[in-house]
């Protein structure tokens, strides 16, 4: 199948209140653009580079989100147009965000990441790590980010029952952080975003209303 006609089925399947970020990484701008003239608008890339020349090359209504795990020092590259950065997952590279976003004169909006894998390799904080750091002074000082949601990815494993049970587990920790998001920073709290090619429909049935999915739309990658 085409890049449209999987964006077609997923447009027909997909929930109104789910966002579907197209993950591009790695694939030529011929592909994205194949995807934007399906009417996609949504990317997500996992290397601030790679995101940043395509960015350069393509359209300027796209919104361009990073899913990647982001190194302090290269925040200042997607600083100037970047939508929403999906892993944060330290109180010292938010700081670095506020200031570039300051620099830049506008807002960046950011997830932060849980661990609800059981591998050791995937980043991010626990609940209470999280719980801290928004309800922190500090957090609270910092005028050009907002948190509006968190972000987690479920164990790599076929046992649908372990993928369902990891991904309640982040939307319980939404839901209670959501309740107290007014008291954070008085920024809205209303993104979950979990879900990828292979367990996107699980991360639904479980409470997601943002899925990123790469290999789905844009086929295997090399
Ligand atoms: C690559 C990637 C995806 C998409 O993976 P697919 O299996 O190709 O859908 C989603 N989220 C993150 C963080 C990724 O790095």
């Amino acid at each position: 199948m085409t890049i449209s006609e999987n964006l077609k089925n997923f447009k027909n399947e997909l929930p109104d209140n789910v966002t579907l970020v197209a993950v591009s990484k790695t694939k030529p701008v011929s592909d994205l653009m194949e995807a934007y003239n399906a009417g996609q608008r949504v990317f997500g890339e996992n290397k601030i580079q790679e995101m940043e020349s395509k960015w350069q090359e393509m359209p300027k209504d796209i919104e361009w989100h990073m899913i990647g795990h982001v190194q302090r020092n290269k925040v200042k590259y997607m600083a100037p147009f970047v939508n929403l950065i999906h892993a944060v997952d330290s109180f010292k590279l938010l700081k670095e965000i506020d200031k570039e976003a300051e620099k830049n004169e506008r807002t960046i909006a950011c997830l932060l990441q849980i661990k609800i894998a059981e591998e050791d390799s995937k980043f991010g904080m626990d609940e209470a790590d999280a719980a801290s750091l928004l309800s922190s002074e500090e957090f609270k000082k910092l005028q050009n980010v907002e948190v509006i949601g968190l972000m987690g990815m479920a164990t790599f494993t076929d046992d649908e029952k372990q993928v369902s049970e990891e991904f309640q587990k982040l939307k319980k920790i939404y839901d209670k952080f959501r309740i107290q998001a007014g008291q954070f920073s008085g920024s809205e709290f209303k993104v979950l975003s979990m879900g990828m090619s292979g367990d996107y429909k699980l991360a639904i049935e479980n409470g997601s209303n943002m899925i990123r999915v790469g290999s789905a739309i844009f086929g295997e990658r090399n």
